[in-house]
């Protein structure tokens, strides 16, 4: 009976791209709906940009742009990633988007409804500069327990302890420097600690529906823990809700100035993103979910269990919504046993590098899925066993079959497949057989397992090849009609080897498919057979392998300014030689400093010099001369922002004294070349603010 699915993998926050750990949870959900279809199911498969919440308010606001337009072009940026990997999602859409508002308003108004909205006054630390209340990570201060310096306000990395940041000594506020002061706040809190919700939690996380290792870590949330700092901690506490105005999110009904905290809207992203693209297709939301059938799924990481195992499952059911039937957890991964990606670092291996490589994208989806399990485990992307794998299984052992029988088959039976007789025969029954099984490991996310069991049957039909030697038949009399048996059932076998491999590889498997002239394969095709009289289309070479140099590329650290020259004979940029090294110390005695072009006029008596106000954030104006008259008008310059450097000793000149100078590039030869062009920094520098 076909199935109604629902699918989703964790919202990314959008303050920056994709990292090779996102990627990877989105090949392991996309591999499960791939088998999920294939097995006739239908699936609405969805994702969405995580946009709300301080640290984006803040990021935007460095960048000069509003919320709205920084999380646009963060999402500008998806769609390499996602269509690079064959990432087939249906939708993607915006926690920011109109749907999410809604939603997130109505369940909160269900929740209130039911009793389990309270509000509390508590105090917090608040930027009396920027006006705001600091989020824990705004905040730094000397560790209360070693003294330790520039500590985040939840705990100290030097000496491991745990406090408030109230706990702080010497607390400042890292947007503007200032001292926090206290202040309260009225916020609203979900009553996690409702005795309807802690038993609906006990039996929702322990009946079966999360993995055991994530099961048993949740059971210890519900009972009396100490924490690492030797306090203990009750069961369930409630959850704060809130945030105060300024916020980038959804501001809460009938609470002006207030805002959802961005963990309550997130996951609601799901259904928005669900909404948004059911309504694209003119499908009613309401209808779809309230089918009984229906089956809801998250793929997440373990760094967001909380969230998806207690809250979200309470949020929807105490709303009157449908729970999740499952939420897969995945480990991390780290890269040649390198730094664990997480949401803020990424580095190891860039996605956009590996695919701007020519690196084919399934090699990824194949070793991935072959490291991948059903548990909650880390995983390491190792390049030398990288390419192992993709080079002598997946292209030595699979692609290798259809290349070693198509071949005679085109040139001495036209493409013709014949009957299959004997031993061929039950190789391929031996091959069908493996199907539920098959079926069954990558439902279960087992896909290692599953691609072991693969190997194994590819294993076995390259043992038939080496034992039949097509080769050796087609240089003997007579032996046509055996030659013909034994390259069907390599044709055949390859074909069942595609349907098990088509989750995994879904560019490729279209390109079988076009080699064998099928439609689409399904995995119920794995029961049939092409049969006698099948006429197959011409083989093209299918798969290249790993190059060690693709790899070694791939791992290259970005090129540096300070990288030793290439064997190339060298050429002088710019018109120059580049001027002797110096070291970072050199360099830093040079102050830049942005300023601001606040006044700008011709000089009396030069054709060379304009004559600069410059504003570098200092409460006083500069003066400086700079020589650009040739190329600006002094109208043009006036309000623009530019690079200065700022410690220059003045100078007395004809006109005045300079106090500084102003960048400007040029070509060495400047009668060959000519053009003066100042530096202008990206928007959202301000006056000051020192380049470096
Ligand atoms: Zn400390």
């Amino acid at each position: 009976m076909s199935r109604k699915l629902f699918v989703t993998t964790a919202l990314p926050y959008a303050n920056g791209n994709f990292h090779i750990g996102h990627i990877m949870e989105y090949i392991q959900a996309d591999i499960w709906v791939r088998l999920q279809r294939m097995l006739g199911h239908e699936v609405n498969f969805v994702g969405a940009d995580d946009t709300h919440g301080a640290p984006i308010m803040i990021a935007a606001e460095k960048a000069g742009k509003t919320p709205q337009q920084f999380v646009a072009d963060i999402a500008a940026g998806r769609k390499p990633y996602l269509d690079g990997f064959h990432i087939a999602f249906d939708n993607w859409s915006s926690t920011d988007s109109p749907e999410n508002h809604q939603l997130a308003k109505a369940i909160y108004l269900d929740l209130k409804a039911a009793g389990l909205i309270s509000s509390k006054v508590i105090e917090q630390f608040f930027d009396p500069e920027k006006a705001m209340f600091l989020p824990d990570r705004f905040i730094k201060g000397e560790c209360p327990k070693c003294g330790t310096k520039d500590q985040y306000g939840d705990n100290c990395e030097s000496c491991g302890a745990v406090y408030a940041p109230t706990d702080l000594r010497n607390p400042y506020s890292t947007l503007s420097g200032a001292k926090p002061v206290l202040k309260s706040s009225e916020h609203f809190f979900f009553k996690l600690s409702d005795p309807r919700c802690v038993a609906f939690l006990e039996e929702w996380t322990q009946d079966g529906r999360l993995q055991p290792e994530v099961a048993n870590k949740v059971k210890e949330w519900f009972t009396v823990r100490t924490n690492p700092d030797g306090s203990t901690s009750e069961g369930l506490g409630d959850w704060d809700i809130s945030r105060d105005a300024p916020y980038f999110g959804i501001e809460i009904p009938d609470a002006p100035g207030k805002y959802f905290y961005v963990w309550l809207d997130a996951p609601v992203g799901y259904l928005a993103s669900l909404k948004n693209l059911l309504d694209q297709r003119g499908q009613s939301y309401e209808t779809y979910m309230a089918d009984p059938q229906l089956e809801q799924y998250h793929f997440i990481g373990k760094d967001i269990v909380t969230f998806h195992t207690l809250f979200w499952p309470a949020m929807l059911k105490f709303s009157g919504r449908k729970t999740p039937d499952k939420v897969f957890v995945h480990g991390f991964l780290t890269v040649n046993n390198g730094e664990k990606m997480s949401k803020s670092r990424g580095t190891g291996l860039d996605p956009l590098k590996y695919l701007g490589l020519g690196m084919n994208p399934e090699w990824l989806r194949y070793y991935l899925a072959a490291k991948l399990s059903g548990r909650n485990e880390d995983i390491d992307f190792n390049a030398d066993d990288f390419m192992a794998r993709v080079n002598s299984d997946l292209v030595g052992k699979y692609v290798n079959i259809a290349s070693r029988a198509a071949g005679f088959l085109a040139k001495r039976f036209g493409g013709k497949l014949a009957d299959v007789s004997g031993d061929g025969d039950a190789l391929l029954e031996h091959l069908r057989d493996a199907s539920a099984n098959l079926a069954e490991l990558l439902a279960e996310r087992e896909y290692g397992k599953a691609l072991r069991e693969i190997m194994l049957l590819a294993d076995r039909v390259n043992e038939y090849v080496d034992q039949n030697k097509p080769w050796e038949l087609a240089k003997q009399e007579g032996m046509d009609s055996h030659l013909h048996d034994v390259c069907t059932v390599c044709i055949e076998a390859f074909r069942l080897l595609t349907i098990y491999l088509k989750p995994v590889l879904p560019a490729l498997a279209a390109q079988v498919e076009a080699f064998l002239r099928v439609g689409p394969l399904q995995w119920s095709d794995a029961a049939k057979a092409l049969g006698a009289g099948h006429v197959i289309g011409e083989y093209k070479h299918l798969m290249q392998r790993v190059d060690v140099k693709q790899l070694e590329a791939l791992f290259e650290p970005p090129a540096r300014a300070e990288s030793a020259p290439t064997a190339m004979e060298s050429v002088a940029p710019g018109g120059e030689e580049l001027a002797p090294t110096i070291s970072i110390d050199d360099f830093v005695k040079i102050d830049l400093r942005i300023a601001q072009i606040v006044n700008c006029e011709a000089v009396e008596g030069s054709t060379k010099l304009l004559r600069l106000t410059l504003d570098v954030g200092e409460g006083r104006t500069r003066n400086v001369f700079s020589g650009i008259a040739s190329a600006y008008q002094p109208a043009d310059l006036i309000g623009k922002l530019t690079v200065m450097v700022a410690n220059l000793a003045p100078r007395k000149m004809k006109f005045g004294v300079s106090e500084g100078m102003v960048l400007a590039a040029s070509h060495g030869d400047e009668k060959a070349q000519p053009g003066i062009y100042v530096l202008n920094p990206w928007p959202g520098a301000q006056p000051g603010m020192r380049v470096r």
